[in-house]
């Protein structure tokens, strides 16, 4: 089936751009001998996770349910972090985990007689903001909870620790990876000689076109060799950076002083970034308002007014049944929709290098019903 006959609406995987991206990552662990895990909370596409685990090392969850899934879908290696843990999941988590995260040294007291046989690591907050745009995804904001902060870290609890996490940035650059680590370097460096592994977390855009890569390199051969620790990456949107569509049909289109198409595909639902971030996500064929000769807003078949996706702008008239094609929507996309008015989940369908679609996934009434009661 090629993409402009699949059913929508439906986010379609771009294996092409998605292999192109993993052998990206490749590169960087063979440059450098660091270890690369997925971070699913980004991309949880488990019929691709075959494909992933060819090219890099594994998987890292926020939580038990992240956790198993990578364990039963990819089996390589198997990270948690959660801000705290219930001690019944632990208990599953242990069986499924070789390493484990914990945000606080209360956690890990209070777990620490379960955890035989897991490299045990703590969360620092190395207080270094490097970004204003989008101070939600900002863990290193005053007062923040993801982190034990320098004045907080308690040393007394190094013998139990293997290594240390930390995760601040979001869609940066190497540059930003850097000072980050010069403060990590002066606030925890002296825990670090005996420490055997360093967790830079995610947000390292590695897979964009700007992206430094040698600045990333040189920065994880620095640390490896400074301190003689193992270097984790858990990318999650580079991962599958503008590997992905979601595939919508105009319905109609309603002028009210500004012409509104109707899509069979909602911000709201299943872009749900789109205003939580927020951004105007990139379509094919399409330019900023009043660009092209044709101009339309973007909205869905949602209740809420303000489910807009944004204004673009078209060479030709857009007419109901047309087909539209946003971009960038395998990442935080497919694991973020919900069923909000009664909506129906896009359908999952990966792409061949040869243009060649296939449905692996159908959602329908029952998927809507059996997370209500
Ligand atoms: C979100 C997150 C990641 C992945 O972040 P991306 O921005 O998708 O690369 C990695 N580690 C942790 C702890 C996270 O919370």
């Amino acid at each position: 089936m090629r993409i402009e006959d699949l059913k929508t609406p439906c986010y379609v995987v771009d294996e092409g751009k998605l292999e192109e991206n993993l052998r990206v990552l490749k590169r960087v662990k063979d440059n450098t001998g660091c270890t690369i895990l997925l971070a699913q909370k980004a991309f949880s596409c488990f019929a691709e996770y075959p494909l992933i685990g060819k090219y890099i090392d594994g998987t890292t969850a926020s939580g038990l349910f992240e956790a198993r899934l990578g364990k039963e879908e990819m089996g390589l290696e198997n990270h948690v972090f959660a801000p705290a843990y219930k001690e019944e999941d632990v208990k599953e988590l242990v069986k499924i985990c070789d390493h484990m995260v914990f945000n606080s040294f209360s956690q890990l007291e209070k777990h620490k007689d379960s955890l035989e046989g897991v490299s045990v690591g703590m969360r620092i907050n190395p207080e270094c903001s490097t970004q204003e745009d989008h101070a939600i995804y900002d863990p290193c904001a005053p007062g923040s909870r993801l982190g034990v902060t320098k004045e907080n870290f308690k040393e007394e609890w190094l013998p139990y620790l293997s290594g240390l996490h930390f995760h601040t940035l979001c869609e940066q650059n190497s540059d930003d990876l850097k000072k980050t680590l010069d403060a990590v370097e002066e606030k925890f460096g002296k825990y670090l000689k005996g420490l055997s592994w360093l967790n830079l977390g995610g947000g390292h855009h590695i897979t964009r076109e700007d992206y430094d890569l040698e600045l990333l390199e040189s920065c994880i051969r620095h640390m490896q060799d400074k301190y003689g620790v193992k270097v984790y990456l858990e990318p999650g949107e580079a991962v599958a950076l503008n590997a992905g569509y979601l595939v919508t049909e105009v319905m109609d289109v309603v002028d009210n002083g500004i012409k509104t198409l109707i899509l069979d595909a909602s911000a709201s639902c299943h872009m749900p970034d789109v205003l939580e971030m927020p951004y105007r996500p990139p379509l094919k064929d399409s330019g900023q308002p009043g660009e092209k000769p044709y101009t339309y807003r973007l909205s869905s078949c949602t209740c809420l007014a303000g489910d807009v996706i944004g204004d673009y702008s078209f060479d030709q008239e857009i007419k109901p049944g047309d087909k539209l094609y946003f971009m960038d929507m395998a990442i935080y996309s497919m694991v973020k929709n919900n069923t909000f008015n009664g909506m129906p989940l896009p359908s999952i369908a990966v792409m061949d290098q040869t243009g060649e679609c296939r449905v692996v996934k159908e959602f329908g009434y029952e998927d809507f019903k059996n997370r209500l009661s």
